[in-house]
């Protein structure tokens, strides 16, 4: 393979037998009294916390569940959330986390593909829900219900043993289950902890969803293994972000594009600059935007760069410029490579995912020769800074969220008086990229209104999914083969 540039972070050294949950536990056992979590006015300490846990843990393993069976964890951001992700994890358990704003039908593709044998979730309707599409699942409320029973054996995981599945669609098609094993998952959570001198000392504000790797894998996971803590929000709320940052001495604020342009546009931008540490990341973070927040809030937001299947991989440095539009150097442990002629970016390194849950064709396609391909292309500088600067997947963007346009077409286009449709990303200040369908209407129909389409594709995909506008057309552009030519679409807007 031609490759224009190999750049590689510092090395990342981890005990061989070392894994997550270990890690944890090992640091969990120390200064039992400090305070861990904090959420809605309940605080939770380390020792109350690894006890809490096991308990939970033997509940799981009551109820028959054994290590390597997959659960479903959904959700919004909660203490019990949080208790029964790190349960499931010391059982040996394989968390698939769900967004809670999925509909039946995107559950039912998630429970035949990952076949769990269990679902802890925190809306009761989801309780008939989830049996309504298999009616063997054992359902649970998030917070276990406690039994006595024997205790299980805990942290007995193994450092390549499966402890995620965390859907993507990676470059193409339907989501695929991105497997992460206890090692790639410490690896990931380490190797940022390094590099932003993450330490005990520190407090995490973290409001962003726990069902993705950003909040998850680095901002729950990374709390976890540095000693640290962590004020816990259900979602994003901006006042409820600043009134934390002033009350709760919080040192570091992990954040989307879309986010820090609310928080700009606030007065009290300036408190932010009582953090140590600001970071952006899941989406493009403007460069216009990154020196608003340098003039209004005194700010130098640090930006990084990762996948679902990779974890972080590239990010400005902690000490040293932050510079405006590049997401910076590899992080330790991470070796990136720059394709001559694509220009897209290739990932080897300990916090890359073990393969699509079965799919072993997907997984092939998405390697070569042992290195990831991330659909992503980018551009190194003189001094080695990474730009980010366009995709070769078919991705859109939204607040932080990811949108893969053929799921959305195929929801459009089987509304009935909808001969075609295809959906793209169009930029937009608030949402980094907008979904915007272009519809062709069947014949002897000249309208339709964007209420009824939303309303019809709500029955189907969650709602940052659904276009939130339409533009009406004669004909999709198509190339000779007719593939839809997406980036031609915002030039019939
Ligand atoms: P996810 O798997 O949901 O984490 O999404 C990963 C995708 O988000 C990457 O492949 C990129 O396309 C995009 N992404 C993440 N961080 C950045 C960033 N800082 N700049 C540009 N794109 C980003």
């Amino acid at each position: 393979m031609a490759t224009q540039l190999v750049i590689s972070g510092h090395k990342l050294r981890i005990p061989d037998e070392e894994t997550l949950v270990g890690s944890w536990v090992k640091s969990l056992g120390i200064e039992p009294e400090r305070k861990l979590f904090s959420f809605n006015g309940r605080v939770i300490d380390r020792g109350s916390f690894l006890d809490l846990t096991s308990k939970t843990a033997s509940n799981l393993a009551s109820s028959g569940l054994l290590p390597g069976d997959r659960v479903l964890i959904a959700g919004e951001n909660s203490l019990d959330l949080v208790i029964s992700h790190v349960a499931c994890l010391r059982l040996g358990l394989v968390i698939v986390p769900v967004n809670v704003s999925y509909t039946e039908a995107e559950l039912a593709f998630l429970i035949e593909d990952s076949k769990p044998r269990a679902a802890l979730v925190d809306q009761e309707e989801w309780h008939e829900l989830l049996n309504s599409i298999d009616s063997d699942l054992f359902v649970s409320s998030m917070a276990v219900e406690t039994r006595s029973g024997p205790n299980p054996d805990l942290d007995l995981a193994k450092p390549e043993d499966p402890a995620l599945i965390a859907y993507t669609s990676g470059t193409t098609g339907k989501p695929k289950g991105a497997i992460h094993t206890q090692r790639s998952l410490l690896a990931g959570a380490l190797s940022v902890a390094r590099a932003w001198e993450w330490t005990e000392s520190d407090r995490l504000l973290l409001c962003l969803p726990l069902f993705h790797i950003h909040g998850m894998g680095i901002g729950l996971h990374g709390t976890l293994l540095v000693g640290g803590s962590a004020v816990l929000q259900k979602g994003f709320d901006k006042d409820l972000v600043f009134s934390e940052i002033a009350e709760n001495n919080c040192s570091m604020f992990f954040g989307v594009p879309t986010m820090y342009q609310r928080l700009v546009e606030d007065e009290r931008i300036s408190q932010l600059a009582s953090l140590r540490l600001c970071v952006s990341g899941s989406a493009p973070l403007p460069a216009d935007l990154h020196q608003q927040l340098k003039d209004k809030g005194g700010v130098d937001v640090l930006e990084r760069y990762g996948t679902t299947e990779t974890m972080l991989t590239i990010s400005n440095p902690y000490l040293g410029e932050r510079r405006a539009g590049s997401v910076g150097f590899p992080l330790p442990g991470v070796e990136i490579q720059i394709e001559e002629e694509s220009r897209e970016v290739l990932v080897r390194g300990e916090s890359v995912f073990k393969g699509y849950w079965s799919k072993q064709k997907e997984t092939n396609d998405s390697f070569n020769s042992g290195w990831f391909k991330t659909g992503d292309i980018a551009e190194v500088s003189d001094d080695n800074y990474v730009t980010i600067n366009g995709r070769i997947k078919e991705l859109i963007i939204t607040g932080g969220l990811n949108v893969y346009p053929q799921e959305v077409d195929e929801v459009i286009q089987a509304h009935p008086e909808i001969a075609e449709a295809a959906v793209s990303g169009v930029e937009s200040q608030e949402w980094g990229e907008e979904v915007v369908a272009w519809i062709v209407m069947e014949k002897g129909i000249n309208s339709i209104n964007i209420d009824e389409v939303r309303k019809y594709a709500s029955q189907y995909l969650a709602s940052y999914k659904i276009p939130k506008r339409l533009v009406i057309v004669k004909e999709l552009p198509r190339n000779a083969l007719g593939k839809v030519l997406r980036h031609k679409l915002r030039e019939k807007e």
